[in-house]
């Protein structure tokens, strides 16, 4: 296995590829939910709403 196999562009430095293999935003961070527009701390790139409007997505008391 070649690093050339993976990096078909190849205009990236070498020492740039020492980040895990996930897509870019991927990551915990704090981001602002879709819902509400508040700033919360997202899991990942999955994750758009905060807290709040996820419990509330969610049906309660069924
Ligand atoms: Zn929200």
């Amino acid at each position: 296995m070649t690093d050339s196999d993976a990096h078909p562009g190849g205009d990236e430095p070498s020492w740039v590829q020492a980040t895990p293999a996930r897509p870019s935003g991927d990551t915990a961070e704090k981001r602002v939910c879709m819902s509400c527009r508040e700033p919360f701390l997202s899991e990942g790139w999955h994750n758009r709403l905060c807290p709040k409007c996820r419990k509330r997505s969610e049906p309660d008391g069924w």
